[in-house]
C-alpha cells in the first residue's frame, strides 16, 4: 500500500530534538522526504538524516536561525535546491526563558517573542510564498499544508512564563487568520497544541519522581506525551486524510486542557 506522505516533501524546524525530531521522523516514516532544519546541534540532525536515508527516505539537514529573514530564506532555497519544492512545513521551533514576571529581562521576553512567534511568521510566509510558486500538484488535494506548534498555553495562562504563553497566544490568532487568508487557495494552515511531552524543554517537570507525579495530577488520561503522539498527529493533518480541517487547533494533550482541578471539585 503507497505510504499516507508519498512523493512529498517536508520541512521541519528545529528537528535536532525532542518534537521536531519525532516529527520530522514521523513524516519520513510516512514516506515523505524530510529537511531537518536545525539551529545549534547539527550532529543531532544530520545523524537523523543519516538514519533516513539508509532506511530507504530521503533526509537532509538543513542549519537556519527561524528568527532571522536571511537564514530563513536561505533554508526554503536548500530545500527548493535538494527536493524542487516543499508541500509540509511544519513550523516547530520554540524555547522558553522563564521567570517571574517583574525579574524578566527584555532580552528574554524578545528572545522567546523572536523564535516562538516571528519565527513562525517568516517560516510560514516562506511556505505560502512557495506554495503559490508552485501551485497545485498531483501529490496532494491541498496546494500545501502548514502545521504551527502551539502548545496548550495557547489557552492555559502560565505563571512565570509569560514571554512562552504570549508567544502560544499569539500562535493561536496568527494560525486562524493565517488559515482563513490562505484556505481559498486550497493552503492547509492548522496547529497541534502538545501537553507535556517528555523533551529537553520540560526535563524539570518529569526527570524526578516527585516532579512526574506532580505534573501527572495535570493530566486526566495518566500519562506523559510522547515525541511519538505528536508524530502521529502531524503525519494526519499533513496528508489528504484531514483535507477538510482547516483553521484548527488539534490539542494532543492527554485532556491536559479539560480543567482536570474540577475532577473532584464540588
Ligand atoms: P526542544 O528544546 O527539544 O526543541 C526545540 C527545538 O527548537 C530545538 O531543536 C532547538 O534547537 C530549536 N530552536 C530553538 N531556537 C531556534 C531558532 N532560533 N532557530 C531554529 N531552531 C530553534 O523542545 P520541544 O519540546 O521539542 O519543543 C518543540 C516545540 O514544541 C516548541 O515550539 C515548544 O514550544 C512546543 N511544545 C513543547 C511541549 C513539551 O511538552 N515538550 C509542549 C507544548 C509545546
Amino acid at each position: 500500500m503507497e505510504k499516507l506522505l508519498a512523493n512529498q516533501f517536508a520541512l521541519v524546524t528545529g528537528a535536532s530534538s525532542g518534537i521536531g525530531y519525532g516529527v520530522a521522523k514521523a513524516l519520513a516514516d510516512a514516506g515523505a522526504s524530510v529537511a531537518l532544519n536545525y539551529h545549534s546541534h547539527a550532529e543531532s540532525a544530520e545523524k537523523l538524516a543519516d538514519e533516513i536515508n539508509q532506511s530507504g527516505g530521503v533526509a537532509i539537514a538543513v542549519k537556519a536561525d527561524v528568527s532571522n529573514p536571511a537564514d530563513v530564506d536561505a533554508m526554503f532555497e536548500a530545500c527548493r535546491a535538494r527536493f524542487g519544492t516543499l508541500d509540509i512545513v511544519v513550523a516547530n521551533s520554540g524555547l522558553q526563558k522563564d521567570s517571574a514576571f517583574a525579574e524578566m529581562t527584555l532580552e528574554d521576553w524578545q528572545t522567546v517573542l523572536a523564535t516562538n512567534l516571528t519565527g513562525q511568521f517568516l517560516t510560514a510566509q516562506a511556505a505560502v510564498k512557495e506554495f503559490r510558486r508552485r501551485g497545485p500538484t498531483s501529490v496532494s488535494k491541498a496546494v500545501g499544508k502548514i502545521i504551527c506548534m502551539s502548545s496548550v498555553h495557547e489557552v492555559i495562562p502560565w505563571a512565570g512564563h509569560v514571554n512562552y504563553a504570549a508567544s502560544k497566544g499569539g500562535i493561536q490568532m496568527f494560525m486562524k487568520s493565517l488559515a482563513q487568508e490562505v484556505a481559498p487557495e486550497r493552503i492547509r494552515v492548522n496547529s497541534i497544541a502538545p501537553g507535556a511531552i517528555r523533551t529537553q524543554i520540560n526535563r524539570d517537570a518529569w526527570d524526578t519522581s516527585a516532579a512526574r507525579d506532580k505534573l501527572l495530577q495535570l493530566i486526566p488520561y495518566g500519562r506523559v506525551g510522547e515525541v511519538e503522539d505528536i508524530g502521529k498527529a502531524a503525519v494526519w493533518l499533513a496528508s489528504d486524510e484531514s483535507d477538510y480541517v482547516v483553521g484548527t487547533t488539534l490539542f494532543v494533550d492527554g485532556g491536559m486542557t479539560l480543567y482536570p482541578g474540577f475532577a473532584d471539585n464540588g
